[in-house]
């Protein structure tokens, strides 16, 4: 089935319901936002000769056209390429070459990268904000979606890449499908009443949210600033009600830095589905201390996308649970349509309480790497998604994760989980964040580096912060070597780069 469907189905069902909205305006109804889909996908496929199974890229900012266009990709049949803003052209253009893009969407915020990047015979180009657009939107197009079987490629998503070149993580009709009924199941539920904020690039998780609140008819809410400001995400929640958005943990941070400041708990929005990086204890027990129960975790990757494990917000609220903490720390169990275990290195399958990689099965898990056999081969086996990342599983199902497989730091050969002393660290008053890395050492092979931003007027030095980690961890686990930096480097979704803070150590 054709994702479009929903789309197609709400227009039916809810044709006034607001649909689109940029800050608290209303840019569009369903009936309009099919109708402007529609004509789209009509204008790929007669002024471009788009066919159903090609690949049509979006390299622009957020934007409710992203949304249209998005739709009008998918309603002729064709398959999108959303590419992060935020990248270099010449890392877009590689994009283009490589999916074989044959029409590109751009924005006024993303045309001068693009023009700098020079790819010659590169892809039609169409800007979301030209008259043109708006001129050829309003025009007619076919009726309903075109029909698309499940294992047909829907969206190909280029993973961040911090080693090489990124691969294209080829997600299918099912796989979004997938994905969009468990949000039902094991997020949130959502009603016509509800708005989805786009706090975060639409390309990358907080994008892919929009199935679920299409199927539902609900309010799709770009923010005036096109991203995330804190402040402006708390007056949206006041002002539209029944907000829900996906933020990664950092925003969260700053989000709960924002209300406290204000006196406020985020009134308005109901729910915060945070996730695509670790949420330390420390950080999520003050969330909620200061923003309630809006809280949802998810663990995913592009590989399967937002699903694999959530931890619903009623495991938030069980604060009677005994291992109520044991729980709040963990990613909690699969989602309804995966199923996931601990590998060893040879990939046999471990029992609970022990520590391997994660591997996941399921519905929402891709269908492989875009031209890339041998990637795809090492990384599906049998079905199973190697995901890289190292955790356990109790003996309910919940999750723990520790780190990034590469992240983990062998230490005079024992291995050392920088996860588990970054929650130590973070429960200092002083620390607002901390990163924890390996530096090569001549005696131990890796000793352990603890890269440490303190709050305002935070005060603790090495022997402060050394005391505190005796006083919970195991002593060979303790950093040997602490660096105070002002902040830390991220990439363009928040996430920490590990890579990056290595790099520095290294070039001391
Ligand atoms: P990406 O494919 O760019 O979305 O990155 C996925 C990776 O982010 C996962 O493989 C994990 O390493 C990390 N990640 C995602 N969700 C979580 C989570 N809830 N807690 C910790 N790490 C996470």
């Amino acid at each position: 089935m054709n994702m479009a469907e929903w789309l197609a189905a709400s227009a039916r069902l809810h044709p006034r319901a607001p649909a689109l909205l940029t800050g608290v305006r209303v840019d569009a109804d369903y009936a309009t936002f099919a109708r402007r889909a529609a004509a789209v996908g009509a204008h790929l496929a007669h002024r471009h000769g788009v066919k159903p199974g090609d690949r049509v890229a979006l390299f622009a900012t957020n934007s409710t056209q992203y949304l249209e266009c998005l739709y009008g990709i998918w309603w002729i049949g064709a398959a999108a390429v959303p590419i992060n803003a935020k990248l270099h052209g010449r890392e877009a253009a590689w994009i283009c070459e490589d999916s074989g893009a044959k029409v590109l969407f751009l924005s006024d915020g993303t045309a001068d990268t693009w023009a700098e990047a020079g790819l010659p015979n590169g892809p039609a180009t169409v800007s979301v904000d030209s008259d043109d657009y708006a001129a050829f939107r309003v025009e007619d197009g076919a009726p309903a979606p075109l029909a698309r079987e499940t294992d047909d490629l829907a969206w190909l998503f280029y993973t961040s890449g911090t080693t090489g070149r990124p691969k294209g993580v080829m997600l299918s009709h099912g796989n979004l499908m997938a994905m969009s009924l468990c949000y039902f199941a094991d997020v949130d539920q959502v009603t016509p009443q509800d708005a989805v904020l786009y706090a975060a690039p639409i390309s990358h998780g907080a994008g892919l949210y929009n199935f679920p609140h299409v199927r539902m008819a609900a309010r799709h809410v770009v923010p005036d600033s096109g991203g995330f400001e804190a402040g402006e995400v708390l007056a949206l929640g006041k002002q539209l009600r029944n907000v829900s958005m996906f933020a990664a943990p950092t925003m969260v941070r700053r989000l709960v830095d924002a209300a406290r400041a204000r006196g406020e708990n985020g009134d308005g929005i109901r729910t915060i589905v945070y996730g695509g990086g670790p949420m330390y204890l420390a950080d999520i027990r003050d969330a909620i201390a200061t923003m309630g129960q809006r809280f949802v975790q998810i663990y995913g990757q592009g590989e399967s996308p937002m699903t694999i494990t959530a931890l619903s917000r009623a495991w938030h609220a069980a604060t009677d649970d005994p291992r109520y903490l044991e729980r709040l720390a963990s990613v909690g169990p699969a989602q309804s349509v995966i199923a996931v275990r601990i590998a060893d290195t040879e990939g046999k399958p471990l029992p609970a309480g022990e520590t391997g990689e994660v591997e996941a099965k399921g519905a929402a898990v891709m269908l492989g790497y875009w031209n890339n056999p041998e990637a795809t081969a090492e990384t599906l086996k049998d079905g199973w998604l190697r995901t890289g990342d190292v955790g356990r599983l109790d003996a309910d199902g919940f999750l723990t994760l520790s780190d990034r497989s590469k992240d983990v730091i062998i230490s005079g050969g024992t291995n050392i989980y920088p996860r588990e002393v970054e929650e130590a660290l973070l429960t200092h008053p002083d620390v607002a964040e901390v990163s924890v890395i390996g530096a090569n050492d001549p005696d131990w092979g890796e000793v352990v580096v603890a890269c440490v931003v303190l709050k305002d007027g935070g005060t603790a030095d090495d022997k402060a912060l050394d005391a505190h980690c005796l006083a919970s961890i195991a002593r060979f686990k303790r950093p040997k070597r602490y660096v105070f930096l002002p902040s830390l480097p991220k990439n363009n979704y928040g996430k920490v780069l590990k890579t990056a803070l290595r790099e520095m150590m290294a070039q001391g």
